[in-house]
């Protein structure tokens, strides 16, 4: 059983209603977040049963959205691997060096995790026809997840997405319209279908539950580490649903009383063709500005426009994090690396976050004794030409 109990706006605090279809904040103009009954579940579940359960992301069902087994339908997502990276690390004069490799993923991407759990939810809740904007793989996961459970899929995607992106979305049989633009211009258009049809808009964060379902990684995570969180995460952001659902599930834990030690610092790393978040934690501002002539090969870094923005900017400085703006030439070389020195094919934008790494070890940011995590978010598979 769920223990869901409603959603908050975390700018005003309302609530809203979870086990009706919602969308976001309209008074802040912000994403909600689930509540779960934390004090309840911390007396009646036990973190080594959850450990002991069948493998995959449903096994925290308790503190995720479904209510009904039926509607738990997946792919296999979840339960990547956390793999050491003993050469990378030695180069780096590291101790500790992990990548959480997402690549495992049904559709070669994290975004499987988000997907899975919010088209369940939504389907749970009568939704039948779906849309999402997408740099690619968003995409990919929506029309994997909706063929899943017998629904429909309507896809914008940038024209200059790449061309595995586009085959993949139609040959799980959704509706692909390719936009000239960016992400921005195909959340537009995908905004005006859902008006005008009734599709139900899964665009990152215009909805509640894709960052419960990414929230997933920080709870292997913390099982992963034998409940002793490390001392970074690396995360490459874009719209931050990954990281906002890792620190909620930070939160979460340590709710439930199941965390040893403390929570991680949070490092969001971007492309320097596209860093707003970047900047506005040098800035100190609680809100990213919009970034004008995006551009980066790391495709799910490519995102102007940030509307999680005040949940990504609170957790980076709740954690005592940063973020650090890689060069395309620096993704490029780590990619080589990954490949080269540990046998992993990562996307550029996992790439990216052992680039950034780098940076920060430079600056003596990150220290030698202390255990850092990097995450892969996809298969680097999906970018080979
Ligand atoms: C979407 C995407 C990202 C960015 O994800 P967010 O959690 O929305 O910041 C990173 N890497 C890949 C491969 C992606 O597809
Ligand atoms: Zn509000």
């Amino acid at each position: 059983m769920s223990a869901l109990l409603d959603l908050a706006c975390p700018e005003c605090g309302a609530t809203f209603d979870a086990d009706r279809i919602q969308k976001v904040c309209q008074a802040c103009d912000s994403p909600l977040l689930a509540r779960y009954d934390l004090s309840r579940l911390a007396s009646e579940l036990d973190r080594d049963e959850l450990a002991s359960r069948p493998r995959g992301l449903w096994r925290w069902q308790e503190i995720l959205p479904v209510q009904q087994e039926a509607f738990r339908l997946g792919l296999g997502e979840g339960d990547t691997p956390l793999l050491a990276l003993p050469r990378l690390g030695q180069d780096l004069g590291l101790r500790a060096l992990y990548v959480k490799d997402e690549s495992a993923n049904p559709t070669g991407t994290f975004k499987a995790r988000g997907m899975a759990v919010a088209v369940a939810r939504a389907v749970e809740l009568g939704a039948r026809a779906f849309v999402v904007p997408t740099a690619g793989n968003a995409g990919g996961a929506l029309a994997a997840y909706a063929a899943r459970h017998g629904v429909e899929a309507h896809i914008f995607m940038p024209a200059d997405a790449p061309h595995v992106n586009r085959q993949e979305v139609q040959a799980a049989g959704a509706d692909l319209r390719l936009v000239e633009g960016l992400i921005d211009e195909a959340g537009r258009q995908a905004a005006a279908g859902a008006r005008q049809h009734g599709w139900f808009d899964v665009s990152t964060f215009k909805e509640p539950y894709r960052v419960e379902g990414k929230k997933t990684m920080g709870l292997e995570l913390a099982q992963d580490l034998g409940w002793d969180l490390p001392e970074v995460v690396l995360y490459p952001t874009g719209g931050g649903t990954g990281l906002v659902g890792m620190w909620k599930a930070f939160q979460e834990l340590e709710a439930l009383g199941w965390l040893d030690g403390r929570r991680p610092r949070m490092v969001v790393v971007q492309a320097e063709g596209c860093a707003p978040v970047v900047r506005a934690v040098e800035q100190g501002a609680a809100r990213a500005e919009p970034w004008e002539g995006a551009h980066t090969t790391a495709a799910g870094l490519r995102v102007p426009k940030v509307y999680a923005d005040r949940l990504i900017l609170r957790a980076v400085r709740e954690s005592g994090g940063t973020a650090v703006a890689v060069s395309e030439e620096a993704i490029a070389s780590a990619m080589q690396e990954l490949a080269r020195r540990e046998g992993i094919l990562a996307c550029p934008e996992g790439a990216a976050t052992l680039a950034g790494l780098r940076r920060l070890v430079e600056q003596g940011w990150v220290g030698p004794e202390e255990r850092v995590v990097l995450f892969n978010t996809g298969s680097g598979l999906k970018y080979l030409s």
